[in-house]
C-alpha cells in the first residue's frame, strides 16, 4: 500500500478523488449496506497494542480500542456491512473484490491510492467512496473519523 507517491502530484490526486467522490455519491447511496465492503489500511493500526487477527493479506480488527479502526469496525457491524478488511496491499484488495463481489466500497487510503482505486474500479460498476488519510506514511497513519462515519452511513 505504501508507495511513496510524488508529493508534487498530490494536488492532482486530490482534485481527481474529490471529483470522483461527488460523481459516485448517488450511486453509492443506492447500494444496501450488506452489499458494501470497507478497506482500511493496515498502517492505521497501533502496532504496539494491536490484537487484530492476521489473515495473510489483511487483518481482521479485534476492536482492542488502540486506533480509529475500532470505531469503524463497530459501525460497520452495526450497519450490517458485508465486511471490513484492514488490508496490507493492493493485490489483496483486488482478490477480495473478485471473491466478495461488492456493489460498493468505502476506501480509506492516501490520495495516490484513492486515485488508483477510482481508475481501476471505473469499468467494474462498483461505486467507490474514498476517504483520505490525514497523516500518511507507512506507520501510525490517521484519517478523519467523522468523515468516514458520515460516508459509511450514506443512504439514498
Ligand atoms: S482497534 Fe483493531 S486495528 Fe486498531 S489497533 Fe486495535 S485491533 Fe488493531
Amino acid at each position: 500500500m505504501c508507495k511513496f507517491p510524488a508529493k508534487n502530484k498530490e494536488h492532482a490526486y486530490k482534485s481527481f478523488t474529490v471529483k470522483q467522490n461527488n460523481l459516485q455519491a448517488e450511486m453509492f447511496a443506492l447500494v444496501p449496506f450488506n452489499k458494501r465492503i470497507v478497506f482500511a489500511p493496515h498502517c492505521m493500526r497501533n502496532v504496539s497494542v494491536c490484537t487484530a487477527v492476521d489473515n495473510g493479506g489483511y487483518y481482521v480488527c479485534a476492536e482492542c480500542g488502540g486506533c480509529k479502526i475500532n470505531a469503524i469496525s463497530k459501525l460497520v457491524k452495526q450497519l450490517n456491512y458485508k465486511a471490513l478488511y484492514v488490508a496490507k496491499g493492493g493485490r489483496t484488495i483486488e482478490k477480495i473484490i473478485e471473491k466478495k463481489k461488492p456493489e460498493a466500497i468505502v476506501g480509506i487510503a492516501c490520495f495516490f491510492e484513492g486515485d488508483q482505486a477510482f481508475r481501476v474500479l471505473k469499468d467494474m460498476c462498483i461505486a467507490l467512496q474514498f476517504v483520505s488519510l490525514t497523516k500518511d506514511g507507512c506507520t501510525a497513519t490517521d484519517t478523519d473519523l467523522i468523515k468516514v462515519e458520515k460516508i459509511l452511513k450514506q443512504t439514498n
